[in-house]
Protein backbone atom coordinates (compact mmCIF):
# COMPACT_ATOMS: atom_id res chain seq x y z
CA UNK A 1 0.00 0.00 0.00
CA UNK A 2 2.60 2.23 -0.49
CA UNK A 3 0.59 5.11 -2.64
CA UNK A 4 -2.45 5.44 0.21
CA UNK A 5 -4.29 9.04 0.32
CA UNK A 6 -4.11 10.88 3.33
CA UNK A 7 -6.02 9.71 6.38
CA UNK A 8 -9.33 11.29 6.14
CA UNK A 9 -9.34 11.82 2.17
CA UNK A 10 -11.28 9.74 -0.27
CA UNK A 11 -10.98 9.11 -4.27
CA UNK A 12 -14.43 8.37 -6.33
CA UNK A 13 -14.30 5.83 -8.74
CA UNK A 14 -15.98 6.55 -11.64
CA UNK A 15 -19.40 4.58 -10.40
CA UNK A 16 -19.41 6.39 -7.10
CA UNK A 17 -18.26 9.64 -8.47
CA UNK A 18 -20.97 9.64 -10.76
CA UNK A 19 -23.12 9.24 -8.34
CA UNK A 20 -21.68 12.03 -6.17
CA UNK A 21 -22.13 14.44 -9.35
CA UNK A 22 -25.84 13.69 -9.50
CA UNK A 23 -26.48 14.45 -5.88
CA UNK A 24 -24.35 17.79 -6.42
CA UNK A 25 -27.04 18.15 -9.85
CA UNK A 26 -29.73 18.00 -7.80
CA UNK A 27 -29.05 20.15 -4.93
CA UNK A 28 -27.56 22.59 -7.28
CA UNK A 29 -30.99 22.35 -9.30
CA UNK A 30 -33.10 22.93 -6.74
CA UNK A 31 -31.16 25.89 -5.23
CA UNK A 32 -31.66 27.64 -8.62
CA UNK A 33 -35.16 26.91 -8.59
CA UNK A 34 -35.75 28.68 -5.50
CA UNK A 35 -33.77 32.01 -6.66
CA UNK A 36 -30.02 31.18 -5.67
CA UNK A 37 -26.85 32.07 -7.89
CA UNK A 38 -23.94 30.02 -6.97
CA UNK A 39 -20.75 31.58 -5.88
CA UNK A 40 -17.04 30.17 -5.80
CA UNK A 41 -14.34 30.87 -3.33
CA UNK A 42 -10.90 29.90 -3.23
CA UNK A 43 -9.92 26.49 -1.18
CA UNK A 44 -7.24 28.30 0.58
CA UNK A 45 -7.52 32.03 2.22
CA UNK A 46 -5.76 33.66 4.55
CA UNK A 47 -5.72 32.22 8.09
CA UNK A 48 -7.02 35.33 9.82
CA UNK A 49 -9.74 35.75 7.71
CA UNK A 50 -10.76 32.30 8.02
CA UNK A 51 -11.30 32.38 11.69
CA UNK A 52 -13.29 35.79 11.78
CA UNK A 53 -16.82 34.34 13.73
CA UNK A 54 -15.86 30.74 13.74
CA UNK A 55 -14.77 29.63 17.63
CA UNK A 56 -11.95 27.69 18.85
CA UNK A 57 -13.42 24.32 17.32
CA UNK A 58 -13.02 25.00 14.01
CA UNK A 59 -9.98 27.31 14.12
CA UNK A 60 -8.03 24.06 15.84
CA UNK A 61 -9.64 21.83 13.09
CA UNK A 62 -8.36 24.32 10.20
CA UNK A 63 -5.01 22.99 7.90
CA UNK A 64 -2.83 25.75 8.47
CA UNK A 65 0.29 26.52 6.57
CA UNK A 66 2.72 29.16 6.01
CA UNK A 67 3.74 30.02 1.95
CA UNK A 68 7.05 30.59 0.36
CA UNK A 69 6.43 33.92 1.43
CA UNK A 70 5.97 33.45 4.94
CA UNK A 71 1.97 33.95 4.57
CA UNK A 72 -0.52 32.00 7.26
CA UNK A 73 -2.99 30.92 4.71
CA UNK A 74 -5.57 28.06 5.74
CA UNK A 75 -7.60 25.39 3.94
CA UNK A 76 -11.50 26.80 4.42
CA UNK A 77 -13.47 24.27 7.02
CA UNK A 78 -16.28 25.63 5.85
CA UNK A 79 -17.93 28.48 3.55
CA UNK A 80 -19.76 30.77 5.07
CA UNK A 81 -17.36 32.41 6.32
CA UNK A 82 -15.84 33.00 2.77
CA UNK A 83 -19.08 33.97 1.49
CA UNK A 84 -19.60 36.81 4.03
CA UNK A 85 -16.11 37.97 2.79
CA UNK A 86 -17.52 38.11 -0.25
CA UNK A 87 -20.17 39.87 0.57
CA UNK A 88 -18.98 42.52 2.75
CA UNK A 89 -15.75 43.16 0.73
CA UNK A 90 -17.50 42.74 -2.95
CA UNK A 91 -21.49 42.80 -3.07
CA UNK A 92 -22.22 45.70 -0.70
CA UNK A 93 -23.89 47.34 -4.09
CA UNK A 94 -26.02 44.45 -4.67
CA UNK A 95 -29.46 44.61 -4.10
CA UNK A 96 -30.84 42.85 -0.93
CA UNK A 97 -31.39 40.04 0.20
CA UNK A 98 -28.87 38.73 -1.85
CA UNK A 99 -29.16 34.75 -2.12
CA UNK A 100 -26.13 32.73 -2.94
CA UNK A 101 -25.82 29.27 -2.71
CA UNK A 102 -21.69 27.15 -2.99
CA UNK A 103 -20.96 23.19 -3.86
CA UNK A 104 -17.39 22.82 -2.90
CA UNK A 105 -15.11 20.55 -0.65
CA UNK A 106 -13.75 21.68 3.08
CA UNK A 107 -11.23 20.80 4.85
CA UNK A 108 -11.02 19.78 9.14
CA UNK A 109 -8.43 18.19 10.61
CA UNK A 110 -10.61 16.06 12.55
CA UNK A 111 -10.95 12.03 13.55
CA UNK A 112 -12.09 10.34 10.56
CA UNK A 113 -15.09 7.75 10.94
CA UNK A 114 -17.64 7.19 8.69
CA UNK A 115 -19.20 9.99 7.14
CA UNK A 116 -16.46 12.42 8.59
CA UNK A 117 -13.28 12.92 6.53
CA UNK A 118 -11.04 15.44 6.62
CA UNK A 119 -11.55 16.61 3.27
CA UNK A 120 -15.44 16.69 2.75
CA UNK A 121 -17.90 18.29 0.47
CA UNK A 122 -20.25 20.72 1.46
CA UNK A 123 -23.67 22.18 -0.51
CA UNK A 124 -24.74 25.48 1.27
CA UNK A 125 -27.04 28.55 0.69
CA UNK A 126 -26.53 31.43 2.26
CA UNK A 127 -29.98 34.17 2.71
CA UNK A 128 -28.24 37.66 3.44
CA UNK A 129 -29.76 41.18 3.96
CA UNK A 130 -33.68 39.67 5.39
CA UNK A 131 -34.18 39.18 9.41
CA UNK A 132 -37.33 38.28 9.56
CA UNK A 133 -39.01 34.87 9.97
CA UNK A 134 -40.32 34.26 6.71
CA UNK A 135 -36.54 34.30 5.56
CA UNK A 136 -35.26 31.82 8.49
CA UNK A 137 -38.51 29.56 7.48
CA UNK A 138 -37.67 29.89 3.68
CA UNK A 139 -34.07 28.21 4.66
CA UNK A 140 -35.35 25.75 6.36
CA UNK A 141 -37.56 24.91 3.71
CA UNK A 142 -34.86 24.41 1.09
CA UNK A 143 -33.29 22.65 3.22
CA UNK A 144 -36.21 20.35 3.81
CA UNK A 145 -36.62 20.23 -0.46
CA UNK A 146 -32.73 19.70 -1.18
CA UNK A 147 -32.92 16.73 0.41
CA UNK A 148 -35.80 15.65 -0.53
CA UNK A 149 -34.83 16.31 -4.23
CA UNK A 150 -31.82 14.32 -3.95
CA UNK A 151 -34.24 11.04 -3.40
CA UNK A 152 -34.30 11.20 0.46
CA UNK A 153 -37.05 9.86 2.63
CA UNK A 154 -38.15 10.98 6.27
CA UNK A 155 -36.10 13.83 6.58
CA UNK A 156 -36.85 15.70 9.65
CA UNK A 157 -35.48 18.69 11.01
CA UNK A 158 -34.67 20.30 14.71
CA UNK A 159 -34.84 23.47 15.36
CA UNK A 160 -33.90 25.59 18.03
CA UNK A 161 -32.53 29.02 19.05
CA UNK A 162 -29.02 29.81 20.31
CA UNK A 163 -30.64 33.14 21.76
CA UNK A 164 -32.26 31.19 24.07
CA UNK A 165 -28.82 29.87 25.45
CA UNK A 166 -27.09 32.89 25.01
CA UNK A 167 -29.62 34.60 26.72
CA UNK A 168 -29.38 32.22 30.02
CA UNK A 169 -25.74 32.62 29.91
CA UNK A 170 -25.85 36.65 30.40
CA UNK A 171 -28.29 35.96 33.12
CA UNK A 172 -26.06 33.67 34.54
CA UNK A 173 -22.82 36.14 34.23
CA UNK A 174 -20.43 33.33 33.78
CA UNK A 175 -17.35 33.50 32.12
CA UNK A 176 -16.64 32.57 28.38
CA UNK A 177 -14.94 30.03 28.81
CA UNK A 178 -18.00 28.21 31.48
CA UNK A 179 -20.14 28.93 28.45
CA UNK A 180 -18.08 27.03 26.11
CA UNK A 181 -17.89 24.70 27.96
CA UNK A 182 -22.03 24.46 28.73
CA UNK A 183 -22.65 24.90 25.47
CA UNK A 184 -20.24 21.72 24.36
CA UNK A 185 -22.30 19.39 26.78
CA UNK A 186 -25.39 20.56 26.15
CA UNK A 187 -25.24 20.40 22.48
CA UNK A 188 -23.35 16.88 22.54
CA UNK A 189 -26.10 15.99 25.01
CA UNK A 190 -23.24 14.88 27.29
CA UNK A 191 -25.57 15.08 30.68
CA UNK A 192 -22.93 13.76 32.78
CA UNK A 193 -20.14 15.98 32.16
CA UNK A 194 -23.24 19.42 32.19
CA UNK A 195 -24.19 18.17 35.29
CA UNK A 196 -20.65 17.83 36.80
CA UNK A 197 -19.96 21.34 35.44
CA UNK A 198 -23.54 22.63 37.03
CA UNK A 199 -22.79 21.34 40.32
CA UNK A 200 -19.45 23.30 40.38
CA UNK A 201 -20.32 26.73 39.33
CA UNK A 202 -22.61 29.10 41.36
CA UNK A 203 -25.27 30.05 39.96
CA UNK A 204 -29.15 30.46 41.24
CA UNK A 205 -30.69 27.49 41.58
CA UNK A 206 -33.36 28.27 38.15
CA UNK A 207 -30.76 29.13 35.92
CA UNK A 208 -28.51 25.88 36.67
CA UNK A 209 -32.72 23.95 36.10
CA UNK A 210 -32.94 26.06 33.06
CA UNK A 211 -29.57 24.84 31.59
CA UNK A 212 -30.15 21.03 32.83
CA UNK A 213 -33.65 21.30 30.91
CA UNK A 214 -32.18 22.47 27.38
CA UNK A 215 -31.54 19.06 26.21
CA UNK A 216 -34.71 18.25 27.16
CA UNK A 217 -36.59 19.93 25.24
CA UNK A 218 -37.72 18.42 22.31
CA UNK A 219 -40.81 18.05 20.34
CA UNK A 220 -43.95 20.48 19.66
CA UNK A 221 -43.28 24.49 20.25
CA UNK A 222 -45.40 24.13 23.45
CA UNK A 223 -41.94 22.56 25.28
CA UNK A 224 -40.68 26.23 25.40
CA UNK A 225 -43.51 26.86 28.04
CA UNK A 226 -41.73 25.37 30.45
CA UNK A 227 -38.78 27.45 30.54
CA UNK A 228 -40.62 30.85 30.16
CA UNK A 229 -42.41 29.38 33.56
CA UNK A 230 -38.96 28.47 35.06
CA UNK A 231 -37.32 31.81 34.13
CA UNK A 232 -37.97 35.44 33.77
CA UNK A 233 -35.98 37.04 31.14
CA UNK A 234 -36.68 39.79 28.54
CA UNK A 235 -34.33 38.01 25.96
CA UNK A 236 -35.60 34.35 26.76
CA UNK A 237 -38.68 35.57 26.01
CA UNK A 238 -37.30 37.23 22.37
CA UNK A 239 -35.64 34.55 21.64
CA UNK A 240 -39.06 31.66 22.39
CA UNK A 241 -41.04 34.54 20.48
CA UNK A 242 -38.69 34.37 17.40
CA UNK A 243 -39.07 30.69 17.26
CA UNK A 244 -42.67 30.87 17.48
CA UNK A 245 -43.06 33.20 14.74
CA UNK A 246 -40.46 30.74 12.26
CA UNK A 247 -42.81 27.81 13.24
CA UNK A 248 -45.92 29.45 12.35
CA UNK A 249 -44.72 30.32 9.11
CA UNK A 250 -43.23 27.23 8.69
CA UNK A 251 -47.17 25.99 9.01
CA UNK A 252 -47.78 27.34 5.88
CA UNK A 253 -45.24 24.30 3.89
CA UNK A 254 -46.04 21.34 3.06
CA UNK A 255 -43.52 19.51 5.74
CA UNK A 256 -46.01 19.45 8.67
CA UNK A 257 -44.83 16.43 10.80
CA UNK A 258 -41.23 17.12 9.76
CA UNK A 259 -40.60 19.49 12.04
CA UNK A 260 -39.61 19.71 15.92
CA UNK A 261 -38.13 21.68 18.49
CA UNK A 262 -34.64 20.92 19.74
CA UNK A 263 -33.71 23.20 22.24
CA UNK A 264 -30.51 21.30 23.11
CA UNK A 265 -29.19 22.48 20.07
CA UNK A 266 -26.85 24.82 20.49
CA UNK A 267 -23.93 24.78 17.39
CA UNK A 268 -20.23 24.71 17.63
CA UNK A 269 -19.86 27.15 15.39
CA UNK A 270 -19.64 30.59 17.21
CA UNK A 271 -21.16 33.19 14.42
CA UNK A 272 -24.99 32.09 15.27
CA UNK A 273 -26.84 34.07 17.12
CA UNK A 274 -30.91 32.89 16.87
CA UNK A 275 -32.68 30.49 14.84
CA UNK A 276 -30.20 26.55 14.65
CA UNK A 277 -31.36 23.98 13.20
CA UNK A 278 -29.97 20.32 11.63
CA UNK A 279 -31.32 17.53 9.32
CA UNK A 280 -31.38 14.11 9.70
CA UNK A 281 -33.30 10.60 8.74
CA UNK A 282 -33.64 8.55 10.57
CA UNK A 283 -30.35 5.66 8.89
CA UNK A 284 -27.95 8.17 10.09
CA UNK A 285 -29.44 9.36 13.85
CA UNK A 286 -26.65 10.57 15.20
CA UNK A 287 -24.73 12.45 12.37
CA UNK A 288 -26.85 15.38 10.93
CA UNK A 289 -26.62 15.58 7.32
CA UNK A 290 -26.71 19.21 7.22
CA UNK A 291 -26.83 22.02 9.84
CA UNK A 292 -27.62 25.94 10.01
CA UNK A 293 -29.10 29.42 11.58
CA UNK A 294 -28.75 32.68 11.76
CA UNK A 295 -25.71 34.68 12.02
CA UNK A 296 -26.52 38.75 11.76
CA UNK A 297 -22.91 39.87 12.72
CA UNK A 298 -20.67 37.80 10.97
CA UNK A 299 -20.44 39.90 7.69
CA UNK A 300 -19.69 43.29 9.95
CA UNK A 301 -16.52 41.26 11.21
CA UNK A 302 -15.31 41.86 7.99
CA UNK A 303 -15.92 46.02 8.35
CA UNK A 304 -19.20 48.01 7.43
CA UNK A 305 -22.35 47.64 9.07
CA UNK A 306 -24.22 44.35 10.32
CA UNK A 307 -25.96 42.77 7.81
CA UNK A 308 -28.48 40.09 8.90
CA UNK A 309 -28.24 36.18 7.41
CA UNK A 310 -29.16 32.76 7.50
CA UNK A 311 -28.21 29.71 6.28
CA UNK A 312 -27.00 26.10 5.74
CA UNK A 313 -24.52 23.68 4.95
CA UNK A 314 -25.52 19.66 3.92
CA UNK A 315 -22.55 17.21 4.18
CA UNK A 316 -22.41 15.86 0.45
CA UNK A 317 -20.64 12.85 1.97
CA UNK A 318 -23.07 12.11 4.81
CA UNK A 319 -26.43 12.20 2.24
CA UNK A 320 -24.49 9.92 -0.46
CA UNK A 321 -24.13 7.53 2.67
CA UNK A 322 -27.59 7.70 3.69
CA UNK A 323 -29.01 7.23 -0.10
CA UNK A 324 -27.13 4.02 0.27
CA UNK A 325 -28.23 3.44 3.48
CA UNK A 326 -32.09 4.23 2.33
CA UNK A 327 -31.33 1.42 -0.46
CA UNK A 328 -31.31 4.26 -2.94
CA UNK A 329 -31.36 3.01 -6.72
CA UNK A 330 -28.90 5.12 -8.48
CA UNK A 331 -29.65 5.24 -12.40
CA UNK A 332 -27.08 3.27 -13.97
CA UNK A 333 -24.83 4.84 -16.12
CA UNK A 334 -25.96 5.11 -19.92
CA UNK A 335 -23.92 4.58 -22.55
CA UNK A 336 -27.04 3.32 -25.16
CA UNK A 337 -24.70 2.69 -28.17
CA UNK A 338 -21.68 0.82 -29.47
CA UNK A 339 -20.74 1.60 -32.65
CA UNK A 340 -18.25 -1.56 -34.50
CA UNK A 341 -16.53 -1.57 -37.77
CA UNK A 342 -15.29 -4.63 -39.67
CA UNK A 343 -12.76 -3.08 -41.74
CA UNK A 344 -10.41 0.13 -41.75
CA UNK A 345 -12.56 0.75 -44.87
CA UNK A 346 -15.65 1.76 -42.57
CA UNK A 347 -14.07 3.48 -40.04
CA UNK A 348 -14.70 7.26 -41.53
CA UNK A 349 -18.11 5.77 -41.55
CA UNK A 350 -17.97 4.61 -38.43
CA UNK A 351 -16.78 8.08 -37.12
CA UNK A 352 -19.49 10.04 -39.10
CA UNK A 353 -22.15 8.08 -37.58
CA UNK A 354 -21.04 8.26 -33.97
CA UNK A 355 -20.55 11.56 -33.93
CA UNK A 356 -24.13 12.13 -35.53
CA UNK A 357 -26.15 10.51 -33.19
CA UNK A 358 -23.37 11.79 -30.25
CA UNK A 359 -24.75 15.35 -31.48
CA UNK A 360 -28.70 14.34 -31.33
CA UNK A 361 -27.96 13.57 -27.37
CA UNK A 362 -27.62 9.70 -27.50
CA UNK A 363 -24.22 8.74 -25.33
CA UNK A 364 -22.31 6.65 -27.66
CA UNK A 365 -19.06 4.48 -27.81
CA UNK A 366 -17.19 4.08 -30.90
CA UNK A 367 -14.82 0.59 -30.66
CA UNK A 368 -10.74 1.83 -30.66
CA UNK A 369 -9.24 -1.55 -31.21
CA UNK A 370 -9.81 -4.43 -33.93
CA UNK A 371 -11.52 -6.69 -31.74
CA UNK A 372 -13.68 -8.14 -34.16
CA UNK A 373 -17.25 -8.64 -33.96
CA UNK A 374 -18.05 -11.27 -31.14
CA UNK A 375 -15.32 -9.67 -28.99
CA UNK A 376 -17.38 -6.39 -29.88
CA UNK A 377 -20.55 -8.10 -28.64
CA UNK A 378 -19.29 -8.98 -25.01
CA UNK A 379 -17.90 -6.20 -24.53
CA UNK A 380 -21.08 -4.52 -24.62
CA UNK A 381 -22.86 -7.15 -22.79
CA UNK A 382 -20.10 -6.75 -20.12
CA UNK A 383 -21.10 -2.69 -20.11
CA UNK A 384 -25.18 -3.59 -20.61
CA UNK A 385 -25.34 -1.27 -23.80
CA UNK A 386 -28.81 -2.08 -25.41
CA UNK A 387 -27.70 -1.67 -29.16
CA UNK A 388 -25.05 -2.31 -31.30
CA UNK A 389 -24.38 -0.81 -34.41
CA UNK A 390 -22.36 -2.95 -36.70
CA UNK A 391 -20.59 -0.99 -40.24
CA UNK A 392 -19.92 -4.04 -42.70
CA UNK A 393 -18.09 -3.28 -45.81
CA UNK A 394 -21.66 -4.12 -47.66
CA UNK A 395 -23.58 -2.15 -45.85
CA UNK A 396 -21.08 0.71 -46.05
CA UNK A 397 -21.69 0.79 -49.63
CA UNK A 398 -25.69 0.74 -49.51
CA UNK A 399 -25.19 3.60 -46.86
CA UNK A 400 -26.80 1.52 -44.44
CA UNK A 401 -25.92 -0.38 -41.35
CA UNK A 402 -26.76 -3.26 -38.72
CA UNK A 403 -28.71 -2.31 -35.24
CA UNK A 404 -28.70 -5.17 -33.00
CA UNK A 405 -30.82 -4.91 -29.97
CA UNK A 406 -28.85 -6.50 -27.06
CA UNK A 407 -31.82 -7.52 -25.06
CA UNK A 408 -33.60 -9.53 -27.36
CA UNK A 409 -31.03 -10.58 -29.44
CA UNK A 410 -32.26 -9.50 -33.12
CA UNK A 411 -30.93 -7.73 -35.97
CA UNK A 412 -32.14 -5.27 -38.75
CA UNK A 413 -30.93 -3.29 -41.23
CA UNK A 414 -31.35 0.71 -41.01
CA UNK A 415 -30.67 3.33 -43.66
CA UNK A 416 -27.87 6.02 -42.40
CA UNK A 417 -30.27 8.63 -43.37
CA UNK A 418 -33.14 7.19 -40.85
CA UNK A 419 -30.91 5.89 -38.16
CA UNK A 420 -31.65 8.94 -35.83
CA UNK A 421 -35.00 8.77 -35.89
CA UNK A 422 -34.99 5.16 -35.66
CA UNK A 423 -33.07 5.40 -32.26
CA UNK A 424 -35.54 7.80 -31.27
CA UNK A 425 -38.34 5.81 -31.75
CA UNK A 426 -36.58 2.65 -29.87
CA UNK A 427 -35.34 4.84 -26.94
CA UNK A 428 -38.96 5.97 -26.47
CA UNK A 429 -40.70 2.79 -26.46
P1 LIG B 1 -21.07 22.31 10.01
O1 LIG B 1 -20.37 23.14 8.95
O2 LIG B 1 -20.15 21.85 11.08
O3 LIG B 1 -22.32 22.95 10.48
O4 LIG B 1 -21.51 20.97 9.28
C1 LIG B 1 -22.55 20.91 8.33
C2 LIG B 1 -22.58 19.53 7.74
O5 LIG B 1 -21.35 19.30 7.04
C3 LIG B 1 -22.65 18.39 8.75
O6 LIG B 1 -23.98 18.13 9.09
C4 LIG B 1 -22.04 17.24 7.97
O7 LIG B 1 -22.98 16.64 7.12
C5 LIG B 1 -21.00 17.93 7.15
N1 LIG B 1 -19.68 17.79 7.79
C6 LIG B 1 -19.11 18.58 8.72
N2 LIG B 1 -17.88 18.12 9.05
C7 LIG B 1 -17.67 17.01 8.30
C8 LIG B 1 -16.61 16.09 8.16
N3 LIG B 1 -15.47 16.20 8.85
N4 LIG B 1 -16.75 15.06 7.27
C9 LIG B 1 -17.88 14.92 6.54
N5 LIG B 1 -18.91 15.77 6.63
C10 LIG B 1 -18.83 16.80 7.49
Amino acid sequence: MKYQTPRGTLDFLPEKCAERVLIEERFRNTFTRWGYAEIRTPTFEYFDALKLGTGDELIESMFAFEDKGGRLLALRPENTNPVCRVVATKMQHYSKPIKLFYIGPQFRYEEPQSGRQREFWQAGVELIGVNTPEADAEVIAILIEALQNIGLKDVRINLGHVGVFKALVKEAGISLSDAAELRKNIDKGNLDALEHELEVLSLQDKLKEAFRLLPHLKGGIDVTDQLLELVESQDVETAIENLRAIVKVLDGYPYTGQISIDLGIVRGIDYYTSSVFEAFVPELDESALGGGGRYDTLISEFGGKDVPATGYAIGIDRCHLALEKQNYEFPSPEIRILVLYITQEERNIAIQTTISLRRAGFPVLLNLEEKGIVAGLKFADKLNIPYVIIIGEKEAKKLEVTVRDMNIGSQESVTLANLIEYFFTQMTK
